[in-house]
């Protein structure tokens, strides 16, 4: 129960005054000013320092305060130490969270490569008194600024990555659409000889669909070779209202190759749909379904979504006439839910004969009859087309 203060009014309550009187007796400072010993104190403290600064004039000074070159690094080590210290930290914390496995001599490496950019930039860049001039010919009061500015600028060059816009998150797996009603259809692995024939159903069922194509798989040739039919069909797939999206150019494992790689697989790719589109994607279907933690976080830098898939029609394990019943059981007991409330986003290839000539028409047929949409990836995500692509 609480407790009624109210009951007491304020003017019932009796106030004492502060007791101000003081000791009645001596106090220890009394008997010490009596006793002489604050002025024996300093007697000898002058003492001593008459007896220093005769003596050992010189030293005394240096004692007093270090060379600043060896203050200017002990200062770097100490604020590296600290700043690659918290690195450590906070990739730990980072790799605990979104990890498969902690990678330890990763997380090394990746600390040794922070404390010499620090250091770097702690001995370069912080004010010392051995190099208070940055710029010379400068104003002093210049010179903080301009350390400032070149830290900041360093900092953000070292941060830039590339924008991030609309609302569908960049660098974590996506496996499902957002919106109801919508069945993203996509192929992996083209364009090959077959993708027409892919395109010409999607056409016939006024369809939309994602291609995550690739710059050069199964040795067909480079993806922006005129001497090839890759860049119409990929024009192709553009005009007809198709979203294309990045396989990567080689169809790497993104999760078993470095940083160095997987930049290269994406920029490679990129240069390619530049030169026959005028633009590259934001989205990228992992080759294998596969990008661990660090792949996602290089995606995320790159500006990449990754999308993933809720219905895997297995279509590269069933490319028989005989087999490819299997991959149709598999769509249809997927597609199992009420267009009001569901939604899947189905992998298959256009590379496949059983897909492109049976499985998509089944497919379709499916979508249409039970009341769904069949739409892009960035349509069952809501995410305007504007977002889909990025311009050189
Ligand atoms: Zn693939």
């Amino acid at each position: 129960m609480a407790r009624r203060r109210r009951d007491r009014s304020p003017s019932s309550i009796k106030l004492t005054q502060p007791d101000r009187s003081g000791p009645s007796e001596k106090t220890l400072l009394d008997l010490a000013q009596q006793q002489g010993l604050f002025d024996q104190a300093r007697q000898r403290e002058d003492a001593l320092k008459g007896v220093t600064t005769k003596a050992h004039d010189a030293s005394a000074e240096e004692a007093e305060s270090l060379p600043p070159i060896v203050d200017r690094i002990m200062e770097t080590i100490l604020w590296t130490i600290s700043l690659a210290t918290l690195h450590f930290t906070l990739d730990v914390l980072v790799q605990n969270q979104y990890a498969h496995d902690i990678s330890w001599p990763k997380i090394t490496s990746r600390t040794g490569q922070a404390f010499l950019v620090f250091g770097f930039l702690m001995y370069t860049l912080h004010g010392h008194s051995s190099n208070p001039t940055i710029l010379p010919g400068l104003p002093s009061r210049y010179q903080a600024h301009l350390r400032q500015a070149i830290f900041f600028l360093i900092y953000a060059r070292q941060r830039s990555s590339r924008p991030h816009v609309g609302h569908v998150p960049y660098g974590p797996i996506i496996n499902q659409c957002y919106l109801p009603g919508r069945v993203a259809l996509t192929f992996d692995d083209g364009p090959s000889a077959l993708t027409p024939h892919v395109l010409d159903l999607l056409d016939q069922y006024h369809a939309r669909a994602t291609f995550f194509v690739n710059g050069d798989n199964f040795a067909r040739g480079h993806i922006d070779d005129p001497a090839t039919l890759w860049p119409d069909i990929v024009r192709r797939m553009h005009s007809a209202g198709h979203q294309i999206g990045s396989h990567t150019w080689s169809h790497a494992d993104l999760s078993l190759v470095d940083s160095e790689e997987r930049y290269w697989q994406m920029t490679r790719l990129e240069k390619a749909l530049i030169n026959i589109l005028g633009f590259y994607p934001s989205y990228l279907r992992p080759p294998f379904a596969s990008c661990d933690w660090s792949c996602q976080a290089d995606m995320a830098e790159l500006g990449y979504h990754v999308l993933n898939f809720d219905v895997d029609t297995k279509d590269y394990e069933n490319d028989s006439p005989a087999a490819v019943r299997t991959s149709i059981d598999r769509f249809a007991s997927a597609i199992s839910g009420a267009p009001a409330s569901s939604s899947y986003i189905v992998l298959s290839h256009d590379v496949y004969g059983q897909t492109t000539d049976t499985l998509l028409a089944f497919m379709l047929e499916m979508i249409d009859k039970e009341g769904f949409m069949a739409v892009t990836v960035g349509e069952c995500l809501g995410d305007p087309v504007q977002n889909w692509y990025r311009m050189p």
